[in-house]
């Protein structure tokens, strides 16, 4: 099975709001491929923007299964915030102490093409909430300062080369 390509800070795809998936069929070779990549890169999240594709789709990892979810929605967020430190496989390296609600609900559209309501608290409240911020365009670097923000994108602007 094939892996795809991680896209890293500041690929522009990162900063797209993703568009929504109309139907399951249309992205089942890109979850089959994407939980590919998560497994092999030991990773618990990815978004489709990660893989460069603007598409409303995530995988995600619980113990030894991968499920993906598209079309999510948050509705419900707990008042009470806890802070973990977060890192994204689109900035190696970096890690940020990231303040999020504890617990989230949310809708979301499963690879069964059912419409489900999902509750996730702890790991799974930050996980689902991250890669979500992906599918809008959302950054791990927009929890950082401003100073701290543009010192990475210069860092990774010359030390990578800069792919569209
Ligand atoms: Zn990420």
């Amino acid at each position: 099975m094939e892996k795809l390509e991680i896209k890293t800070y500041p690929n522009r795809i990162l900063r797209k709001k993703a568009e929504k998936v109309n139907n399951v069929e249309e992205v089942e070779e890109l979850i089959d491929k994407m939980k590919n990549t998560l497994e092999e890169v030991n990773g618990i999240g990815l978004a489709a923007p990660q893989v460069g594709v603007s598409k409303q789709v995530f995988v995600v990892k619980d113990g030894h299964h991968y499920y993906a979810f598209m079309n999510p929605e948050i509705v419900e967020k707990s008042e009470e915030t806890t802070k973990t430190q977060e890192g994204c496989l689109s900035f190696p390296g970096l890690w940020v102490d990231v303040d999020r609600p504890k617990k989230v609900k949310l809708k979301a559209l499963t690879e069964d093409g059912e419409r489900m309501l999902l509750e996730a608290d702890g790991v799974g409240a930050v996980v689902f909430q991250h890669e979500i911020d992906h599918l809008f365009g959302n950054l791990l670097i927009d929890k950082l300062p401003f100073s701290k923000k543009i010192k990475i994108y210069f860092k990774n602007l010359f030390n990578e080369k800069r792919a569209d």
